[in-house]
């Protein structure tokens, strides 16, 4: 349970040596009780006061890794019910499901044409990280064969399913040092699978008849001393699935139940055969706090909606997306190419840097700081006027680079023209075009004046 900003205070040395930056141990507990402050910071806490405050700050629901390399996947962290009210942390796993009775040249050809579903947004590498592998028949050698070929043929992480300890034992010796996550424990085989779990170091997923199911097996499994869980309610149908969902997190987050305090796995596969709607399920998991989403199989069609989706909802609402303020080079400008400078909103800096480098046409780009804001919003907010403009471009060591003194301005910004050139005497400034999707023919089109 949370400690009250008093509590925590008791807990600190109570020397106010500011070496944590505020004036006095009072202040910092009570910025740790609010979470502006991380209690590394004071190096004299005792180790004692440590546990006790580490325990009592740690996030509602458990953090943990499933997978290796980059396509590790964390989960859990999270610590509030809705976005707004700070941010998510853990984008939800996109997984698809494999059987072990497939040809191993079709999940060669799978893990190929699954670690080609990557996209650049943002700046960011999205793609999908896991394959599912589930055994068919009771066969340990054929689930442990599929499961080695996906590690040696992929990058991609793995969740291994099997109720047979035996058959989970029999993939684990093969891929075990990828830390796939385990499914399931379930009331019949706990013991035998939290023991491999506990053998391997790998988490474990438990599924139940019902969510009332998850908790005496939780409880087991930590007094097993297993502390990576992952639940699926046995849900699988979609309203039982949100409504599962959803309660969990409430029950940990709310409730500040922490035994149903981990993250879930959740299996659209296993409610309709069709790819389309299983990835319309999917969405609406991933806005409701699923852990991790399983489909059938990726397509382009079902992939990408998803990782757009998922990133959107994880990124941080209060920390705008931004580019690094200065002067960038597109298609491979010199002293005459001609100078376009707009907002650091990152989805404006990738758009724009796109269609420039679509247009074939040496350009610099010159991204003004405004705090992560548009170009109108950044206009609006009196960042992204004419006078501020004038002063970046004049320090922003533009002049070393080229010969002529033209600029171009978007069109959304044409009412900082008058300012901008009042601020920028002797320049030329043009205003282009208002969406980026102009800019290529105004490229084209545009001469830079001698
Ligand atoms: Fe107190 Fe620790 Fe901060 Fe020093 S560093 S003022 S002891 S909380």
């Amino acid at each position: 349970m949370a400690l009250t900003g008093i509590q925590i205070f008791k807990l600190l040395p109570k020397t106010n040596c500011k070496e944590c930056g505020v004036p006095t141990c009072l202040a910092f507990a009570m910025n740790l009780a609010s979470g502006k402050a991380e209690l590394d910071a004071c190096p004299y806490v005792s180790d004692e006061s440590r546990e006790i405050l580490a325990e009592a700050s740690a996030p509602p629901i458990r953090p943990l890794t499933v997978g290796y390399g980059d396509t590790a996947l964390k989960m859990g962290g999270e610590t509030v019910l809705f976005r707004h009210e700070k941010t998510f942390f853990s984008p939800p796993g996109l997984a698809a499901m494999i059987t072990d009775d497939t040809e191993p040249a079709v999940i060669e050809e799978k893990c190929r044409r699954y670690m080609a579903y990557q996209y650049e947004r943002v700046g960011l590498n999205l793609r999908p990280e896991l394959i599912a592998l589930k055994a068919t028949n009771g066969d340990g050698a054929r689930f442990a064969a599929a499961a080695k070929i996906i590690k040696e043929k992929s990058d991609l992480s793995m969740v291994l399913l099997s109720e047979d300890p035996a058959v989970m034992k029999a993939a684990l010796d093969v891929a075990g040092d990828t830390n796939p996550l385990i499914y399931s424990a379930t009331e019949s085989n706990l013991a035998d699978m939290g023991n491999l779990a506990l053998e391997a170091g790998v988490p474990l997923a438990i599924r139940a008849e019902n969510i009332e199911g998850l908790l005496p097996m939780i409880e087991k499994l930590t007094e097993m001393g297993i502390k990576d869980i992952v639940l699926d309610s046995g849900a699988r149908t979609v309203k039982q699935s949100f409504e599962d969902s959803i309660a969990i997190r409430r029950s940990a987050l709310i409730d500040q139940n922490r035994a149903m305090g981990f993250p879930t796995i959740t299996f659209p596969c296993e409610m309709t055969d069709n790819l389309a709607m299983q990835t319309t399920i999917a969405a609406g998991l991933i806005a409701k706090y699923a852990g991790m989403v399983v489909l059938s199989d990726f397509e382009g069609s079902s992939v990408f909606p998803l990782l757009l989706q998922r990133l959107n909802i994880f990124t941080d609402p209060q920390r705008p997306m931004v580019q690094a303020q200065g002067i960038y080079e597109i298609n491979g400008p010199d002293e005459n190419s001609p100078v376009l400078v707009t907002s650091n909103f990152s989805l404006t800096y990738f758009i724009v840097a796109g269609e420039i480098e679509a247009s074939r046409v040496p350009t610099w780009l010159a991204i003004m700081d405004t705090e992560g804001l548009s170009v109108l919003t950044a206009w609006a907010a009196g960042k992204f006027v004419g006078d501020a403009v004038g002063m970046f471009i004049k320090k922003s060591g533009l002049s070393d680079k080229i010969k002529h003194t033209n600029l171009v301005i978007p069109g959304y910004a044409a009412s900082i023209l008058g300012d901008l050139e009042e601020e920028l005497p002797g320049w030329s400034v043009t205003i282009g075009p208002r969406e980026a999707a102009h800019i290529p023919k105004f490229l084209k089109e545009y001469k830079v004046a001698a």
